[in-house]
């Protein structure tokens, strides 16, 4: 077994856990980056919203990322492995914190940093869903009703699939009076739940066939669905004393205060996807860089007294 002591460890290597390393290894600060390979984008071939990197693959994003990060900063380390215990063993006033791996490894920082994004909650219950997952079907965190807007901006016939979760005709009422913007521009709500999902031939483009309880199908030619995610280290944030929040229609984070990362614990930092619903390459990128500056003014303040 053996212990490291370094100024942050920052568990997830995806943009937050870079983003913050970058900073902290450009100031000379002891970093080690511990992460296996659970990116929440993996699945995906193309990455949008990041500028000069549009249509990138992902896990090329990363992988250079990565490289460019250890060759330039000696003082950053990457470890590739599994995060299973994280404990506090320091005081308010000198926090440090231990964590060990999946491989037995243990490791102690002064800091530490949550950056281990989120997983996406997918229905097991419609068959071809897992298929068409993410190339036939994207996730999109923005509400429904702006979806059904936004849609309707490149597209005559938007069609939202409530997926029969609205049983009663109560809810049904609801859902239009909610939708009535929507409704007003010519979207139409189908009440019917999805059996199948089938893509289309990928030379037919990114459609999809929607069959529906009953016998009924049709193609779309384009599906997108709105994803429930729940951070993917919260066993290690609950073993640390962190509250996981619930944002009614998003899923859950970890408790942590924006823009800073600072959660309850003195010197315990979450960023990225982990505890924020604005979640996205760039803004995970934004909040690593915001806590790394955080972190590395506490330690200033820390080695001045
Ligand atoms: C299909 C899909 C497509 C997307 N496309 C886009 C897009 O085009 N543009 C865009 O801006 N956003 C996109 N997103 C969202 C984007 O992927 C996330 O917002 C972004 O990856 C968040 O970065 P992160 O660093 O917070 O988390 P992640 O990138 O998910 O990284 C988390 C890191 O933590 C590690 N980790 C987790 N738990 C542990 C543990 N216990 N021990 C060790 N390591 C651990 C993981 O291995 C990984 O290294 C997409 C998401 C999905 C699902």
């Amino acid at each position: 077994m053996k212990t490291m002591i370094v100024d942050a460890l920052i568990l997830g290597a995806g943009p937050a856990g870079l983003a913050a390393a970058s900073a902290l290894g450009r100031a000379r600060r002891h970093v080690l980056i511990i992460a296996d390979s659970e990116y929440r984008n993996r699945a995906s071939h193309a990455m949008h919203g990041v500028l000069a990197c549009e249509g990138m693959n992902p896990i090329d994003f990363l992988t250079r990322s990565q490289q460019q990060l250890t060759a330039l900063y000696p003082s950053i380390r990457l470890e590739s492995d599994t995060v299973q215990r994280a404990a506090r063993i320091g005081t308010p006033e000198s926090p440090a914190f231990e964590i060990e791996t999946a491989t037995g490894a243990v490791y102690q920082g002064r800091r530490l940093i949550l950056a281990t994004g989120a997983i996406d909650e997918l229905p097991t219950e419609i068959a071809g869903f897992a298929t068409c997952w993410p190339d036939h079907l994207p996730p999109l965190s923005t509400y429904h009703v702006h979806l059904a807007l936004r849609a309707r901006c490149f597209n005559d016939r938007v069609i939202v699939y409530t997926d029969g979760l609205l049983y009663t005709e109560v809810q049904r009422c609801e859902a239009e009076k909610l939708f009535a913007p929507a409704l007003a521009q010519g979207v139409t709500l189908q009440h019917t739940p999805i059996s199948r999902l089938e893509p289309l031939p990928v030379e037919k483009g990114p459609g999809v066939h929607v069959y529906l309880e009953g016998g009924k199908s049709e193609r779309v030619d384009f599906l997108v669905y709105k994803t429930l995610t729940r951070p993917a280290s919260a066993h290690l944030a609950t073993q640390l004393g962190l509250q996981i929040s619930e944002i009614p229609g998003q899923g859950s984070v970890i408790a942590c205060k924006e823009p800073t990362g600072a959660t309850s614990v003195p010197g315990l930092f979450v960023c990225g996807d982990a505890g924020s619903p604005i979640k996205g390459v760039a803004p995970a990128m934004a909040q690593g860089l915001c806590v790394a500056d955080v972190v590395w003014g506490g330690l200033l303040e820390e080695d001045k007294s």
